[in-house]
């Protein structure tokens, strides 16, 4: 049976753009694979960042609104992502970090592997885990779910998503739950934790807009659009993202999850060797550019 390999991308709502690209391409090292518009809302980026051939499971987007209100992670949320970095890097990053006067949590141990949580410029928690596998520091480990019932969601991602759930850890005031895809891909990791304290969560600025999975192909995701029915959940119709197809729907505690396929992936309209150096658009707004780029604000990327 068709299982999910692990995470496609994870799109974040973000403060304004330069202060975004700053710190992922010059703090964090992550490199800009696609400079596009909000397909929704033209007159906004999309950015994309990856590692430097854009793979699945590197990918984190950003929609930056200049005037986007604070948001707060809490349950119903997806609440933290994780880079998996190779272990001797976490004390670059970590001064790298300082350096750019952004906050950092002490060093943790999370399923004994240390774990350096930040805070990117919008105050999104971004957490570097050492992995003694990673080759760089552009995939991802996993993210985390923030759940008011752990069980229904745990459910969903283990029947029908085919995941393992291989732990449980309580550490301050949250029990976390693991769930590993099989495989051995990147972003295979999934966390599910629940408060011993309510938080309720706002989105906005600094929160994470929605986990998208993968397939393999279009045929996988006709097949996870039938599986999803069978299963109670509608999925909307699939939707041309230009460098992926997408599916959404909301998991039984509300976070928004999508299943994105692999190809075409984000060489489809330009180069890998130029990949986010220009301003892609899709087709329906290429005939608007002038407008579009009127409105967009410059962008400078750190080299
Ligand atoms: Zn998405």
């Amino acid at each position: 049976m068709t299982h999910i390999p692990g995470i496609h991308h994870i799109t974040a709502i973000s403060g304004p753009a330069q202060a975004n690209v700053d710190y992922y391409v010059g703090s964090l090292g992550q490199k800009l694979v696609k400079k596009t518009v909000n397909f929704d809302d033209p007159g906004t980026h999309h950015l994309y960042y990856g590692n430097p051939t854009g793979a699945p499971g590197t990918i984190l987007t950003f929609f930056p609104f200049a005037n986007a209100g604070p948001g707060r992670a809490g349950a119903g949320m997806a609440s933290a992502f994780a880079y998996a970095v190779p272990p001797a890097l976490l004390d670059h990053l970590s001064k790298v970090q300082e350096a750019a006067g952004l906050p950092q949590a002490p060093r943790e141990l999370r399923f004994g592997a240390e774990v350096l949580g930040l805070r990117d410029p919008d105050g999104l928690a971004v957490e570097l885990i050492a992995d003694d596998a990673a080759p760089d520091a552009h995939g991802f480990h996993s993210v985390t779910l923030w759940e008011r019932d752990p069980e229904p969601t745990i459910r969903l991602l283990t029947e029908a998503f085919g995941y393992d759930h291989v732990g449980q850890e309580t550490s301050g005031r949250f029990d976390r739950h693991r769930l590993v895809a099989k495989g051995a891909e990147r972003g295979r990791v999934l966390d599910v934790v629940r408060s011993h304290t309510p938080v309720a969560g706002t989105p906005g600025r600094g929160t994470i807009h929605h986990v998208a999975f993968r397939a393999r192909s279009t045929d996988e995701q006709a097949e996870w659009i039938d599986r999803m029915r069978s299963f109670g959940h509608r999925t909307t119709p699939v939707i041309d993202r230009q460098y992926f197809n997408a599916i959404y729907f909301r998991e039984p505690g509300g976070v928004l999850f999508e299943i994105a396929t692999d190809p075409p992936g984000f060489a489809v309209d330009e180069p890998v060797e130029t990949l986010g150096t220009a301003l892609k658009l899709p087709p329906q707004y290429e005939k608007i550019r002038d407008r579009i780029e009127a409105v967009l604000p410059d962008l400078r990327v750190p080299t």
